[in-house]
């Protein structure tokens, strides 16, 4: 049984986080099922989005009340109706759990003694101090027969002798338990050490059960905080990097595209192929082009087709997609013939999270990371009107979601179809011309200086770059040519990071836009402005671009932070674990401190 509470007071929602592209629960799951040592196994869970989420990849799960004290309470509910003999609890944030230590907790019940055992666990030894005081610890002390004497948070046995050989135990959260010692723990009252300790397991001492306890060395990592995570992902990777299927990507890249001055008037054309009966086109416009007729009346809705405009002043967020979702089957009975974004990469993404959404089951916010996505999506087909996110080409798209800012990464995102019109560029603002376009600049930056550089990547960043510099830098071409070039230069970009990734510069702004909605383009800039350190001739050049255009750059953002919005920003940051690698290297932790970040952020 893995007991699975949704919110957790560290790390709320830790369970639903990703890791190496499957959920923590379901690799725990999976974990399990996999050493075959168990009849059945079943995730014993409070809430519908973990529910759904075993129940969707084919595991066994059951709905348990809301509250409960404690794990074994929420299993004690799930077992108190089956025939069973032995429970085992396998934590939830155990990703790692191995064969080999639930095999060992099992063995304690064929043991001579085992008729004196009502449950069993295991401990590991422990030799750091910060460890045994650390109260995030439980230890545990044993008699002569591993038999388990007390849990504590303090460090038992107290070391007043200094030169005495005594070893420390640290507890680990795995436990089989008779049916009956668990029924029993869950109908007696909790009573003051465990209240005190906040420790369980001291409820079956307290009535005087025997816990035998066994020795293990298997190192798991359990994931409480957000750089647990980040460990437990490099761990998951090393493993990955030994098998060979995991080396090349195989993406997919947008199959049609037409590229020229006008050419967003062959959408009529190139829609009507994909037309079903009854099942409208969905068109998600840019508001900026609420009033302009010229654009909107080339658009030419047709039957039932729906146009529906949409703020981009906020970053996309997972609730809104869910919303506009909500609002198009809730008008329409058939699936639409395609969704069509026209607007900046806001709207782009929007566009394309929608499409996924209307195939796939629940809240955009189940998808966020990578080829989560079930379904294929509806037809979908992308008309940037402003250049330099790549979002047009890229197979995410990103959103901010309850809990992080991470793209809905898969084969289903990228779009059927491009259209390339640099006409439709024409009213963007300077200032957010250049924010924009930096954009793709920087993904040029973070790809060519990146540790993941392959021929491919570098193919299309140079490309790009070469184009930025032309653009931004010499100014030598007439503003129509530049608005085509900027245009290209936006599509290499996105396809340099196809087989790349971006670095510390969309780190550090995703951590300002979940913290403070800073915008993605404008975040960029901020941050860039102060990665000499990094990238130091591209910081040197892209300042000399901001004089040249006379942009403002705004500073200061951090200054009036608290600390838990710092932290958060820093912990959001650090959360994006291969743009690190890709910016720093596989020991990018020992040079990307908490510290160097806040130091960071604190002169933006
Ligand atoms: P945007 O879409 O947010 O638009 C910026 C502003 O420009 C908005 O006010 C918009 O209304 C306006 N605008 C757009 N076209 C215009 C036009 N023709 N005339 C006048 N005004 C116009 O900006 P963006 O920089 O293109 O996109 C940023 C978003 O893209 C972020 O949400 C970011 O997360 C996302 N992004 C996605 C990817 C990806 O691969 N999916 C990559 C990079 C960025
Ligand atoms: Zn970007």
């Amino acid at each position: 049984m893995i007991p699975a509470r949704y919110g957790a007071s560290r790390f709320p929602g830790k369970l639903m986080q990703d890791l190496g592209g499957k959920t923590v629960i379901i690799r725990t799951y999976e974990a399990a099922k996999n050493t075959n040592l168990f009849d059945e196994v079943y995730v014993v869970t409070d809430s519908d989005v973990i529910y759904k989420e075993i129940e969707t990849n084919g595991g066994k799960a059951i709905m348990s009340k809301k509250t409960h004290e404690s794990g074994s309470d929420r299993i004690a509910e799930a077992v108190e109706n089956m025939d069973v003999d032995i429970v085992v609890n396998v934590q939830g944030d155990e990703p790692f759990t191995s064969k080999k230590g639930l095999q060992q907790v099992l063995e304690v019940f064929k043991g001579e003694d085992a008729d004196s055992i009502d449950l069993a666990s295991l401990m590991t030894e422990i030799d750091d101090w910060k460890e045994i005081s650390d109260p995030n610890c439980v230890k545990v002390i044993t008699d002569k027969d591993d038999f388990a004497l007390y849990f504590s948070r303090s460090p038992i046995p107290y070391p007043r002798d200094k030169n005495a050989d005594v070893k420390y135990y640290k507890h680990k959260g795995i436990y089989a338990f008779r049916k009956e010692a668990l029924m029993d723990f869950y109908h007696l009252p909790m009573r003051s050490l465990e209240a005190v300790e906040k420790i369980e397991c001291i409820r079956y001492l307290e009535y005087g059960k025997r816990i035998k306890m066994a020795v293990t060395n298997t190192q798991g990592v359990e994931i409480d905080t957000p750089e647990d995570l980040v460990e437990a992902n490099k761990l998951l990777k090393k493993e990955d990097k030994k098998s060979v299927n995991n080396k090349f990507r195989n993406f997919p890249m947008v199959p049609k595209v037409v590229f020229g001055s006008g050419s967003f008037d062959q959408l009529l054309e190139i829609l009507a192929p994909q037309r079903q009966e009854n099942a409208p086109f969905v068109f998600l416009v840019d508001d900026v082009f609420e009033n302009n007729k010229a654009l909107t009346d080339r658009i030419r809705l047709r039957f039932n087709d729906k146009l529906i405009f949409i703020s981009a002043d906020e970053e996309p967020a997972t609730a809104q997609i869910d919303q506009i979702v909500k609002e198009i089957t809730s008008e329409f009975k058939k699936k639409p013939s395609g969704i069509i974004g026209v607007g900046g990469g806001t709207i782009m993404d929007i566009a394309k999270a929608v499409s996924i959404m209307l195939t796939n089951e629940g809240s955009a916010a189940d998808y966020q990371g990578w080829d989560l996505v079930k379904n294929k999506a509806v037809y979908h087909v992308g008309v940037p009107t402003i250049s330099g996110t790549g979002a047009e080409v890229s197979r995410t798209t990103v959103l901010s979601g309850p809990i992080r800012k991470l793209g809905i990464n898969s084969d289903f995102t990228p779009f059927d179809q491009v259209i390339l019109d640099p006409q439709l560029t024409l009213g963007v603002p300077k200032n957010q011309w250049f924010y924009t376009g930096m954009d793709c600049f920087i993904h040029c930056v973070e790809s060519l200086n990146g540790t993941f550089l392959n021929a491919f990547s570098q193919s299309y960043g140079e490309k790009a770059y070469d184009l930025c510099k032309e653009i931004f830098v010499t100014q030598s071409i007439s503003e129509e040519e530049a608005r085509a070039k900027l245009m290209m230069a936006s599509w290499h970009g996105g396809m340099s990071i196809a087989y790349s990734q971006v670095g510390v510069a969309h780190a550090m702004s995703y951590g300002l836009s979940y913290v403070l909605g800073t915008k993605h383009g404008i975040g960029n800039c901020i941050v860039f402005n102060h990665l000499e350190e990094f990238y130091p001739k591209d910081v040197v050049l892209f300042k000399e671009m901001v004089e040249t255009h006379d942009i403002e750059i705004p500073k200061g953002l951090c200054a009036n932070l608290s600390d838990r919005q710092m932290d958060k920003m820093i912990d959001i940051a650090l959360s994006l674990v291969p743009l690190w690698e890709n910016a720093l290297g596989d020991n990018w932790q020992t040079i990307m401190t908490k510290g160097k970040l806040k130091e960071l952020y604190l002169k933006m």
